[in-house]
């Protein structure tokens, strides 16, 4: 269980502090390429955006039916294991 730290750090930082705004589609053009390119150079970002749009449909899902607990739990667990 080593915890994976890229060398790219502030790129990450930068990366992540966009990627919602990246998910939601609310990203200008000009970042969304270079957030695009990142999550392809990078793959513990790339495994984080994975996660946060699986996370985004599970909530939006939620509005109209509730997640399963097992469900939960393992979200739970999955954002303690990448330290968020
Ligand atoms: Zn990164």
């Amino acid at each position: 269980m080593t915890a994976e730290t890229p060398d790219c750090g502030t790129d990450c930082q930068d990366a992540l502090t966009k990627l919602e705004q990246f998910l939601d589609g609310e990203l200008p053009d000009t970042n969304v390429a270079e957030i695009s390119q990142h999550l392809a150079d990078c793959y513990p970002c790339a495994d984080r955006a994975d996660f946060e749009s699986q996370l985004r449909a599970i909530i939006r899902r939620d509005c109209a039916e509730s997640a399963p607990p097992a469900l939960i739990e393992r979200i739970r667990q999955r954002l303690d294991a990448t330290g968020a």
